[in-house]
């Protein structure tokens, strides 16, 4: 079952996520929608749990057609800095440069309770620290310097004043 993308103006998404603490049938059956939900969405590489509603730290997401997923992740170390143009299914047809780390180890559960880890960059990396935000009630905005903020911000009522579909807008750095 898809379930609906909350999106910018959402409470839920500004809330810490509770780890999960037994990953049973019922954790099983909610990744299972995650990626049905992903699955929907045309632009999403990956999701987080808090994005349809669920106040529980869980990201799924899907490289090459292979379905991951990984339970009450962490960020242990990041290094270097990486510009890259992040989209989010929260915040959508909105791209904005934001900086951040380029390398990340991030560790976690995987479905059957097993510690997995992660040392990634680029693409990966970012990707595994914007959907850990999400668990942490961060959204892009908060990653952006305050002049950049209020960029994204006015670009953001523009599209929800007027929407035209499959038009998207860029924020570089200022
Ligand atoms: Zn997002």
């Amino acid at each position: 079952m898809a379930y609906a993308i909350r999106t910018f103006g959402d409470p839920v998404l500004k809330s810490q996520a509770a780890p999960v603490t037994d990953i049973n049938g019922k954790v099983a059956r909610l990744v299972d929608d995650m990626f049905v939900t992903l699955h929907e969405s045309d632009s999403g590489l990956a999701l987080a749990a808090p994005q349809i509603g669920v106040q529980k730290q869980i990201v799924v997401w899907d490289i090459d057609d292979e379905k991951h997923t990984i339970i009450n992740p962490q960020i242990i170390e990041s290094d270097g800095e990486w510009v890259y143009s992040e989209g989010c299914l929260s915040i959508p047809e909105l791209y904005v440069d934001i900086m951040r780390p380029d390398r990340v180890l991030v560790r976690g559960l995987d479905l059957d309770g097993n510690e997995i880890e992660f040392e990634v960059n680029e693409l990966m990396g970012r990707m595994f620290q914007h959907e850990i935000d999400h668990l942490n009630g961060v959204l892009m905005f908060d990653r952006m310097s305050p002049e950049q903020r209020k960029l994204a911000l006015t670009e953001w009522r523009k599209m929800q004043e007027s929407p035209e579909p499959g038009q998207s807008r860029h924020v570089p750095l200022p």
